[in-house]
Formats: C-alpha cells, structure tokens, sequence
C-alpha cells in the first residue's frame, strides 16, 4: 500500500492502459542510443546520435528492437540518408555481430551511398519538422515505473497479466479507447512561485489602454475591499506608449479610505510600475540604482516616479513581494501552480530563477507533503543577480553551490538545485534587450546587462562547481555575448542553456548548435498577437531572425520547451501549437504567422518539452519519455496529432509517479 498524493491509501499497485495512443520515445537520448551499443553513436556528433536512433524507432518500432532493424537512417547536416545496415557493413542485417561502423568526418562512406527514398521520410527533408510520432497501444505501470510500452499482445504484459490474474485486486486495466497518452510534460523555464501568487493577482492582460487599466484597477479595489495590497499582472508597455507614473495609479481605491499599495507588473515580469502609496510601502525613496537596472525618477526633482526595471525590479520589487507574503501564502501559492500545472498536463517543471524565499516555502511544501514528495518533479535554477564587483556576483554562486550539495539528483531527485541563470538583457518590447544594432524607432543601442568580463567569473565557478548555467539572452549581440561566455567556460557534459533566444543571428544559430548548448524557447513568446510592435522596434529586416528554431534544432541544439510562465500561458500544448504553426494561440482569428520557416514540427515540439527539457537537466533516464524503467508520469489527453489542431487539445488526466494526481471535471 502507498500513501497517494491525496493522502488516501492507494491499493491498486499496477495499471495497463490499453487501446492507447502512446507516444513512443521520440528522440531518445544518448545513453539511450548507446546503451543499444549502435556502434555508430559514440562517435558521431550528438545532434546525428540523436536523429540516427530516433529514426531507428520510427523504421522498427519498439525500442527493444531496436537490434533487429533492417533499415536505419543516418543524418547528416539535418538531412536523412539512407543506410541499410543497422551498424552492420552493407547487406549484412542478419548477423547478430556488429561491426564497426563509419567515423564521423570527411571520409565517411555514408556520404557515397545512395540516397533511397524510405516512407514516411523523404531523404533531403529536415527531419524534425516532417517526422511523424510512432505510437505504441499499451502501458504497462507498477507503482512508480513503467515496466513496459508497446501492445496488449507482448509477452511483458500477458505475463504479468497471468501471474496476476487471480488478483483482480491489484491489477486495473483502463481502456484509453484511442485517447494519447504522452510522457507527463515538464515545463523548461518557469517561476513557480510568482507563478502561484499570479494565479491570484488582478489580470489586466485583455486591458488596451490606459484607462482600461484604470477602471480595471478601481472595480477591483471596490469588489476587495479586504486585501492589504492590490497586485495586478499583464500590464505590456504597448497599453501605454506615453509612459505612466505613480500618480496614473493613484486615486483608484475607494473613495475616503487610505489609499492600499498598488503593485501592477508587467506581462513579462521585467517591470513593475506602483502608485505613491505602493512607493512607500516599498521604501523606493531609499533605493539606490543598481546595475543593470532603472528606478524612474522626475528629471527635475529626482523624486522616484513608480516604475522600476529590470535588475532594479529583481533586485529590490521580487524581494519585497516576497517578504510580504507570509509563508502561509508563499506555499499556498506553489500549490497552487503545481495544480494548475496538473491540469495542463504537466508532471514536471524547471524554475529559472529560485532565491531565498521560493526556497524556503518550497522546504516547507515538501515538510508538509506526504512522504515529503511534491507531485512535481522541479528542477530549480538559482537567480545571480548582478552586482557591484565579481566578488559579489561569485558569492551568489557558492551559495548555489552548497545548495546543491544539500539538496542534489541523489538526495532529493525531485527537488533540487542543477545550476546559475543569470538575466543578461531585457526584452525586445521595452528595448532593453541587447542588439548589434540601434532600435529602429529611436536609434538608441541597448548593450547586454552583463560583459562577458563580468560573465566570465560567474560562469566559470558555476561549471567547476558542478552546476549547469543558464544565461537569458534576447537580443542578439546578447546571444552573441553569452555564447562567447559559454563556449569558453562552460564544458559541454553540464550542458549548458540559453533562454529565450528571440532574435539571433544566422551565425549564432549555427554556434550555438554546433556547441550543442541547450536552446531553452518558448514558443508562447513567438505569439503573433505580442508582436505587433516588432516591426517598428527593430525593422522588418531585422523581424526575419526572429524565434529560429528550425536552425537551432538542425544546427544540432537539444531543444527544451517552456512556457515562462507567468509572463505566458503556461500549458503545454498551446506552446506546441505556436511552435509549429507560428500562429497566434492568443487571437486564433488573427492569420499573422511569424517566420513559419522556422517552425518545428510537432512529434519535434512534444518531445522538446518533455524527453527534451528531460535531458536538459541530466533527467532523462527516468523522467520526460514512455519506456521501460522510467517514471510513471504521463497525460491523457483527447487531441488529434495535426499542428492546427493542437490548440484544441483537452487534457483528461494527469498522472504522477503512478497516481492520478488530477482528472477533468465530467
Ligand atoms: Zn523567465
């Protein structure tokens, strides 16, 4: 018997799902690959590794028979050639010794043979985008593990199924009647907590202006007249280009009470803008300028005006809604987004910017759980924040450092401490993030938050401590920048990431490949409908390179999907749809696409935000893919697999470690 996440005694110990749609593994990872010995892998670059076994697959289905494929593709530069002899010299693929197979390089007979045409792929298409998922139709779980994916039929279930027959009891089939079932999705770049508290903040997402915000703010402050603070989201600078104040906010609450402090932030997090009583709840009168941030002020009085940015936001506004918050609210708050993960499927999930407080409620969470699990799987990486000298900027990395030490994959698998980020530019909306070029509309160049000097301390004592780092980077002489940082100081095994990767150069796409750093994007952000101002900004020459993914993943970048959440919608499969239509999930109406040359395709996109973000974080031998011996986590789910249709999926359960953590109503 195993305490189930709703506290109740959970007595059926096995489960078979059967007439399934089960996505099989998709690109499967390295250790993966070699532990089929293809004799091939070690010795080819990771981006072939992985193409080459995931088309194995897609020829011979199950993994496990992977040794018996008559036919497998090499990949070569994003493009399929056909070999047909699995790791074997030519038209031996029966023998049951492998041979040694080509070396990666010039010399490689690959490159000599024919290119035969094999359904479903045509040889000369980019793979990711055009490769249909395999589908496997039973799943075969015992308490936590999958013991085995494939059908009903297969020795491993109708043994299990006879050595258990007389014990209904502890056996229960449910028939999918065609439903998918996909590895339970992990979120690769979130903020659970703010994610959490934005649950319940004031949403001026569909606001368009200022008076919009305006009377959005007063209803509220009249329907609670309760609660201390007012804290508001989804504020975007395009609902107002004149610039606002703190007074723009004032004057909202109820008439004849003492004003309560409005907090309003922007939809990406970058900013937050308060009125006067807010100022001086904060203490912003105090606050001296950081680097890398503004705290507005009047040019004529130097009085703080209400709108902080940036480092200045991080800094001194996170700390202060963090301090605010009891810790009663704090852990009410990722309870809340570990529930609103559930529902969209999500069974994991990689926070990008933990501190002290996040922390500790999340400690405290796990005090407070059954067994001490959370029901999601986080991977947390820690916020450096920049400061003054390097010695400053360092200390924060020990302080990752003995974290991890604490709290590791051995110690707390489900809860750990894998590495730095560091915020090196803004956004493009707000023009803070770092271009090669000036702004079009106002020819100000913005520079990247941090030098690759003062990169270079950071970056570097995060490798050798054994943490991965993480650097965001928009713009692209900020791609540009922490490429250079990573490339000569992080070693490629603690894979490296860079977030966001909004607009790149063509040369950058290929770097960063080519170094097999880890794309972390998140396609919600290439919504057509938070564009719109994007032509103005940076010139439609520039608007081409935006969101690359097509190059990132053929230049060979692991990718990992996120959401960013909650600067975005968080649910999985709206980012799918994005990703792959480069259509607006936002407006659906609206027919803008963005750059549809660089889409990914949709077994591509699945896979990046679970197996992917998986293996981002070392995870992936037991977590984000349906295969023998991982997790029992996975989603339900009543979609069709067509791009278009991706937005309309409905998710019907969720499972963790073996339990149904969430089902939707009717
Ligand atoms: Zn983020």
């Amino acid at each position: 018997m195993t305490a189930g996440y709703d506290g109740k005694e959970q007595t059926k110990k096995a489960f078979i799902s059967i007439h399934a749609k089960i996505e099989v593994p998709f690109f499967p990872s390295k250790v993966g690959v070699s532990d089929h010995s293809v004799g091939a892998v070690p010795t080819v670059s990771r981006k072939t590794s992985w193409r080459f076994s995931s088309l194995a697959f897609l020829e011979d289905g199950p993994w496990d028979d992977v040794d018996k494929a008559i036919s497998l593709f090499e990949v070569w530069d994003g493009v399929a050639i056909e070999t047909t002899s699995n790791g074997l010299e030519n038209g031996d693929s029966t023998g049951a010794k492998r041979k040694s197979v080509p070396q990666h390089g010039q010399n490689n007979p690959l490159h000599q043979r024919p290119h035969l045409p094999l359904s479903p792929l045509t040889p000369g298409q980019p793979i990711g985008l055009t490769t249909p998922p395999t589908f496997a139709s039973a799943l075969l779980i015992q308490n936590d593990t999958i013991l085995h994916v494939g059908s009903p039929e297969d020795e491993p279930i109708t043994t299990f199924l006879s050595s258990n027959s007389s014990s209904s009891e502890t056996v229960e089939t449910i028939d999918l009647a065609g439903r998918s079932l996909l590895p339970g999705f992990i979120d690769g770049h979130m903020h659970l907590m703010i994610m959490g508290q934005s649950l319940t903040k004031l949403d001026l997402g569909p606001c368009k202006t200022l008076s919009d915000i305006q009377n959005t703010i007063r209803a509220y402050a009249a329907a609670q007249p309760d609660v201390p603070r007012i804290l508001c989201r989804g504020w975007m600078h395009s609902m107002t280009p004149g610039g606002v104040t703190a007074k723009d906010l004032d004057g909202l609450d109820i008439p004849g009470r003492t004003e309560r402090p409005i907090l309003v932030d922007t939809k990406d997090l970058h900013s937050a803008w308060c009125n006067t009583a807010g100022i001086k709840d904060l203490g912003a009168e105090e606050w001296k300028d950081v680097p890398g941030g503004t705290i507005e002020r009047d040019a004529e009085t130097g009085k703080v005006t209400g709108v902080f940015n940036e480092a200045a936001n991080i800094t001194y506004v996170w700390p202060y809604l963090a301090r605010v918050a009891s810790v009663e609210e704090r852990v009410a708050a990722i309870q809340a987004a570990v529930e609103a993960y559930h529902s969209v499927g999500y069974t994991g999930a990689v926070d990008m910017a933990m501190d002290e407080g996040a922390w500790d409620a999340l400690q405290e969470l796990r005090r407070r759980s059954p067994e001490g699990k959370i029901p999601l799987r986080i991977a947390a990486y820690w916020l450096v924040k920049p400061m003054k000298t390097d010695e400053e900027n360092v200390k924060q990395v020990e302080r990752a450092i003995e974290l991890a030490k604490e709290f590791n994959a051995q110690t707390t698998p489900d809860c750990r401490i894998v590495g730095v980020k560091v915020i090196c530019d803004g956004i493009i909306d707000a023009c803070t993030a770092g271009l090669s070029e000036p702004y079009e509309h106002n020819g100000h160049r913005e520079v990247p938050l941090w030098t690759r000097e003062q990169l270079e301390p950071v970056v570097k004592r995060a490798d050798e401590g054994g943490l991965q780092v993480a650097l965001h980077a928009i713009g692209d002489e900020t791609i540009n920048t922490v490429l250079d940082a990573l490339i000569a100081h992080a070693r490629p095994e603690r894979r490296p990431r860079v977030e966001h990767l909004e607009l790149s150069s063509e040369k950058d796409a290929e770097r960063l490949g080519k170094a097999g750093i880890t794309a972390s994007i998140q396609p919600v952000h290439a919504d057509p409908a938070i564009l719109r101002a994007w032509p103005k900004l940076l010139g439609a020459h520039r608007c081409k390179r935006a969101f690359a993914y097509r190059e990132f993943a053929d230049h060979g970048a692991p990718l990992a999907l996120g959401s960013d959440a909650p600067t975005a919608p968080h649910a999985p499969l709206p980012n799918v749809y994005v990703g792959t239509t480069r259509r607006s999930y936002r407006e659906p109406e609206y027919e803008t696409t963005v750059n549809p040359h660089f889409a990914l395709g949709v077994a591509e996109a699945v896979s990046a935000a679970s197996q992917g973000v998986a293996y981002s974080c070392h995870d992936e031998n037991r977590i984000g893919a349906l295969k023998k011996g991982m997790k029992a986590d996975f989603t339900i789910v009543d979609m069709e697999w067509e791009k278009e249709k991706m937005k309309d999926a409905k998710i019907l359960e969720t499972w963790f470690d073996g339990n149904k953590v969430w089902m939707a109503k009717n």
